[in-house]
């Protein structure tokens, strides 16, 4: 049974397309004493790329294992990105809500979506870019990726671009410190104050 409007935290879901910048807003948010949020760690099956740990910026398993996860109903939405599942761990955003957090799912457009059908009381902010060469400049100079990979993220975000009037807000990120503030406001504004 989903009863998750009772639940007395609040579930705030953060997309916006690869490149917009939306990891380290929201890390640099969270940062900040006047927000008081836990941030969702996801499952995923694509590789970790360097620097990146198991556990702390995602779960990563294989395909077998999420799909057995999947299965089992343990994924509060999931998704398929750029060629690879992502899903949310449904178990620890249940427990936080139950304590009352604000947890923050940092998600692609199909699953906050989804979050939002289920969860009809989760607020959804879209974070977007003045222009889409930023998106271009900001993918390729994140020089982990394959060629490929960078086509297919972008026509990806081309999409998620056109998706941004589902959103309850949306979030421009020209200029960090004011994209930082205004989400801090957001937070604040919607119970999630430290
Ligand atoms: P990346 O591979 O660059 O870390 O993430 C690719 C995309 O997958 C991003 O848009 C990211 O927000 C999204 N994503 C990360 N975790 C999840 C998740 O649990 N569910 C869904 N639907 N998307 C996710």
């Amino acid at each position: 049974m989903d009863d998750w409007e009772n639940l007395p935290g609040r579930l705030i879901v953060i997309s916006g397309a690869s490149g917009s910048g939306k990891s380290t807003l929201v890390r640099l948010a969270m940062q900040r004493p006047e927000a008081r949020t836990r941030l969702s760690v996801s499952a995923t099956t694509r590789a970790p790329r360097p620097g990146e740990e198991d556990g702390r910026d995602y779960f990563f398993l294989s395909r077998p294992a999420f799909e057995e996860l999947r299965e089992r109903g343990q994924f509060l939405e999931w998704a398929e990105v750029h060629g690879n599942f992502y899903g949310t761990p449904v178990g620890p955003v249940r427990e936080l809500l139950a304590l009352g957090e604000c947890v923050i799912l940092e998600i692609d457009v199909q699953g906050a979506l989804l979050v939002k059908e289920r969860v009809p009381s989760a607020l959804l902010i879209f974070v977007n870019v003045p222009s889409f060469s930023i998106l271009e400049s900001r993918l390729r100079d994140r020089a982990t990726d394959s060629e490929e990979t960078i086509l297919r993220r972008l026509a990806n975000a081309r999409w998620e671009l056109e998706q941004v009037h589902r959103y309850d807000f949306p979030l421009m990120n020209s200029e960090l410190d004011q994209a930082v503030n205004d989400l801090v406001a957001l937070l604040v504004q919607h119970g999630c104050g430290g």
